[in-house]
């Protein structure tokens, strides 16, 4: 059977190490934060371990309901929303005047991984209701935010986000859904949707569509979509959920993984629907939902990952294979485990090094969040916005790849019992796949970081990552026992340069050389950015294993781990960088040749 456990230490190590909150005590919220995270990290754990993840193989295993337009979700999972509703978790991070708790991000984040490593199903619901209140407090009028976000904050009602169309995929530019003017001001909203994740289920009172649409004297193209706001049931006056709208779902989709979570069919018959922003900039105004979520969905992807990585651990420690290449280990026993076999721990390092790195790069990023958002200085608020934007999609795509290429190794580890489905194995793997679809393919990802941050403001954003990397270099220039990170990730960083140098002007020059190269350069940005965040790990564990006494929760085998698995990472992950490069740097031609 699966096991799941939240790697609370970590999280720990991360928060209250790594961060360096010591150097943002002048931003509101961090010092009360401080005293939270380990209750937080605690009672998060609890829920995860107890109620969401006994649910996981039942969600696969029972699935979805379809009857009439109604979805009905697999036994358990409408009590799990209450319990997790009760329990205040969708309200942590949001405005107390609309009933969240105004907590910082990076006290959110280890909640949300732990749920996509619990029950990634389970998790979809309450992540696309986070991208909608998101949407909401940034372009909603304030009648709108007033009716509808303490209820979406409180998880009572839930928000989805409804882009895709039969016709209209990664070209939004294409959307047919056609929004009317009605008298009252409000809107007709007529169309079909497809794959609406949670467009209907049984968890929330009220289902809150957030629609893109087209005004009849809307533009051709992206630059004439607009945004409504369609519950399920319209509100009356004092906020009650009462008539229900003019819309329904058709059909739920059968798929390779997240089976609990409905991808539905939604048609809009003249649904009532109202104005969100301003007329034709509905793109723009979903964009700000679509980072929050593209997050989220990288979180996803680390999630799973997390859970395939401990149950192939676990697994890789009792079972017992073949003896070990420089001789027998365990004579006692008829074979040794195979954690003996090189090939072996290569898998499980694998899988250690990116789960880790995963996790800093999602803390590093929900605390420039919150500098983005709080801190009273300008420049570090736009500083920190920079290299949130950077990240982006640096995070969804090796988050997701990442988890996708963890559960297929995990399931490598497992040997043929990976490919039975009563190990768990198989469910990681599948639903860890559509993560690299969804909020825009990796690939799209790609073509984001070298068509809008690489050029932006001629490498504004750029810097504000390899500004604080080549501080961090120099602040540890002198460290002897650094230096078998600093050098490495010093000549690491200048490939990434001249990569960065030459996708700029070769794109220039012709942009089929960027898009050729944009997917590669992606994965070889991340593989630096990780060797940053290891390189960053490993000083605080030299550090803390050269000054006894150690910080409270933290224990001296999960230090010497971290080092032996940053020292992994350098060693057998980040040389991939001059493979990526040479690949880079090969252009287009063999891509757009003929012979397709
Ligand atoms: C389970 C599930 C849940 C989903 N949930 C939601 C949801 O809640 N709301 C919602 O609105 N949508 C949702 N989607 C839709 C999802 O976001 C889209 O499937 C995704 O954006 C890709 O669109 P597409 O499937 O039409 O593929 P296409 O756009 O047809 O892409 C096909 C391939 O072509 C590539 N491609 C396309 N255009 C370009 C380009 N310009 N440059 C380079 N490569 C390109 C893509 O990267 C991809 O590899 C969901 C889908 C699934 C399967």
């Amino acid at each position: 059977m699966p096991i799941y456990k939240a790697p609370v230490q970590d999280f720990k190590f991360l928060i209250e190490h790594f961060l360096e909150l010591e150097n943002h005590q002048d931003m509101p919220g961090v010092a009360a934060a401080k005293e939270l995270v380990t209750p937080l990290l605690e009672a998060s754990a609890q829920l995860c371990e107890e109620v969401l993840f006994p649910l996981n193989r039942v969600g696969d295993q029972q699935g979805l309901k379809y009857e009439n337009g109604k979805v009905i979700t697999p036994e358990g999972f409408k009590e799990a929303y209450k319990t997790y509703c009760e329990g205040g978790w969708p309200t942590l991070t949001w405005p107390a005047e609309y009933g969240g708790q105004d907590l910082p991000e990076f006290l959110n984040m280890p909640m949300l991984e732990m749920v996509c490593s619990a029950n990634l199903s389970f998790g979809l619901t309450p992540g696309l209701t986070h991208g909608a209140i998101h949407a909401l407090l940034l372009h909603g009028s304030e009648e709108q935010k007033k009716t509808y976000l303490p209820n979406m904050i409180s998880g009572k009602w839930s928000g989805v986000m409804c882009l895709t169309e039969p016709v209209a995929g990664t070209d939004l530019g294409l959307i047919k859904t056609r929004a009317e003017p009605n008298a009252d001001g409000s809107y007709k909203i007529t169309g079909t949707k497809i794959f609406i994740s949670a467009g209907e289920q049984d968890q929330s009172e009220n289902i809150i569509h957030l629609v893109l649409a087209r005004l009849p004297d809307a533009p051709k193209g992206t630059k004439g979509i607009s945004l409504f706001l369609v519950p399920k049931f319209i509100p009356d006056a004092a906020g009650n959920h009462a008539t229900r709208n003019g819309f329904s779902c058709a059909s739920i989709e059968h798929k390779m993984g997240i089976h609990a979570s409905p991808t539905c069919v939604m048609n809009y018959d003249g649904a009532t629907g109202w104005l969100v922003g301003a007329p034709h900039r509905g793109l723009p105004a979903m964009f700000t939902m679509m980072n929050t979520a593209r997050l989220y969905v990288g979180v996803q992807g680390l999630g799973v990952g997390e859970a395939a990585y401990q149950n192939a651990l676990v697994y890789a420690k009792d079972r017992l294979q073949g003896r070990a290449l420089t001789g027998t280990k365990f004579p006692e026993k008829p074979a040794d485990p195979i954690t003996v076999h090189p090939d072996v721990r290569r898998m499980l390092y694998t899988m250690k090094s990116f789960c880790e790195g995963a996790r800093a790069l999602t803390l590093m990023v929900a605390l420039h969040i919150d500098i983005a958002h709080r801190h009273p200085d300008a420049t570090k608020r736009q500083e920190a916005d920079d290299f949130v934007q950077l990240m982006t999609p640096i995070l969804k795509s090796s988050l997701t790849d990442g988890g996708f290429d963890t559960a297929s190794t995990a399931m490598q580890v497992f040997g043929g019992y990976g490919y039975i489905e009563e190990y768990g194995a198989s469910q990681y793997l599948r639903d860890a796949r559509i993560a690299m679809i969804y909020e825009g393919t990796n690939g799209i990802q790609a073509m984001d970081l070298v068509g809008r941050k690489l050029p932006y403001e001629t490498g504004r954003y750029l810097k504000a990552f390899f500004h604080p990397l080549d501080a961090f270099i120099a602040e540890h220039r002198n460290n002897p026992a650094m230096a078998e990170f600093t050098k490495p990730l010093k000549a690491h960083m200048k490939y990434l340069q001249q990569a960065s140098l030459w996708v700029g002007a070769m794109g220039l020059a012709n942009p089929n050389h960027a898009g050729a190269g944009a997917v590669e350069y992606q994965k070889m940005f991340a593989l630096v950015v990780y060797a940053y965040l290891w390189a960053k790990q490993a000083e605080i564990a030299l550090r803390m294993l050269s000054s006894p006494p150690l910080p409270e929760g933290i224990d001296r085998e999960f230090l010497e781990a971290k080092l032996a698995t940053a020292r992994f990472y350098f060693a057998k992950i980040l040389p991939g960088t001059t493979s990526l490069l040479a690949s880079i740097t090969a252009g287009a031609d063999p891509v757009m040749a003929e012979g397709l």
